[in-house]
Order: C-alpha cells, then structure tokens, then sequence
C-alpha cells in the first residue's frame, strides 16, 4: 500500500476534464516493483477509461505481479466502451488492486469490485478516499436519469 501511487492517479485523473464528461475524471497508475511503468486517465465517452489507457502502455509487455491504483471503482459494466473490470480481471499480470472509492453509479455499486475478487485479485477499498473524493465527487452520477 502506497499512498503516493494513488496520489499520482489523482493527480494524472486531472488531465481527463473537460474531454471525458460526463464521465468522471478518473486517473489510474500500474506500478511495478516500486515504479510506475503506466499512468492512465478518462478520455472522450467511447474512447479509453482511466484503466484500458493505462493498459495500453504495457501492451505485450511481459511484467509479473503488477499493481494497480484506481481513483474509481473499475466498470463493470459495457457502456460505450467495453468493462475495465473484465479487461483488468483477464490481464493476469495484474495482481492486485488498489480502488479508492466505490462507484455510487447504480450500474456498478461493488459489481467491478466483484469481477475483480472474483477473478482472484487482491483488492483494497479506501485508500485517499478522502482526497479523492474532495475532487471527484461532484462528477459521480447517483441515480440512473428517468
Ligand atoms: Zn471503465
């Protein structure tokens, strides 16, 4: 556990406003034995989440045991764009994960956190939640609109 990873993600979440509403800004750093070899962060709706960026940055990269540290709970669900959840959940060199905070979206709530524990991930809830969602929360959708 490394608030300084999470605190990076934050920060890089940044860069995502304005171009990804109304999605929310989120930013999300792999680390690899103490480094960070992939930032990620919330592109236009269709293109990237936070997660499939950073991905991208690592594509056929062969490095074991990786860490994750996401500012939001990974979708799991297919928006316009396919499940972080399940990309995360079928990459096996990511081991474990660090979430800051849950998704209050009804369409996630703990679901992207299930996919990842139910792929065998290690996964943590909470880290700077404070910080993160000082800057977050007002972009979070709470309800499904009518
Ligand atoms: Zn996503």
């Amino acid at each position: 556990m490394n608030d300084k990873f999470m605190l990076a993600a934050l920060a890089h979440s940044r860069k995502a406003l304005p171009k990804c509403l109304p999605n929310p800004p989120v930013g999300c750093v792999i680390v690899h034995s103490g480094e960070i070899v992939a930032l990620g962060y919330t592109h236009s709706p269709g293109n990237h989440h936070a997660e499939a960026d950073a991905l991208t940055y690592i594509q056929g990269q062969d490095l074991p045991f990786l860490q994750m540290y996401v500012t939001l709970e990974p979708c799991s669900f297919q928006g316009r764009t396919p499940s972080c959840a399940l990309a995360i959940a079928k990459d096996p060199r990511i081991q474990e994960i660090y979430v800051s905070i849950v998704d209050p979206d009804p369409r996630n709530q703990g679901k992207g956190l299930d996919i990842l524990k139910a792929a065998g991930k290690i996964v943590h809830v909470g880290l700077c939640a404070e910080e993160v969602n000082h800057f977050l929360e007002k972009y979070l959708l709470k309800s499904l609109k009518p």
